[in-house]
């Protein structure tokens, strides 16, 4: 298995097609991933964050992951070129190689 953002991504998403989980929805999919961030809040609700809050992180990264595959989204491309974009506001220019 892959650990490239795009390799994670297209090998979640070819195990979503195999279990037949592949939501073609988009506004379904995005729901998913609210349900996801919804557990993970409620592993912070105590006075610091429960064990469990990683894997919850995960589960939305492993969403959100798989509906970009599923349009067409190349994600680690978009995570780097809005990295690029938050670090040319301010004095972080010289992050951008
Ligand atoms: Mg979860």
């Amino acid at each position: 298995m892959g650990h490239t953002i795009t390799e994670l991504s297209k090998e979640h998403n070819k195990w979503l097609v195999e279990m037949g989980w592949n939501k073609t929805n988009p506004l379904e999919q995005l729901a998913l991933i609210a349900s996801e961030i919804g557990e993970a809040v409620n592993e912070c609700r105590g006075d610091k964050p429960t064990e469990k809050l990683g894997s919850e992180l995960a589960d939305i990264c492993l969403r959100t992951f798989g509906m970009a595959e599923q349009f067409g989204i190349n994600i680690e491309s978009e995570i780097v070129m809005k990295m690029a974009k938050n670090f040319s506001k301010g004095n972080f220019k010289d992050r951008l190689k």
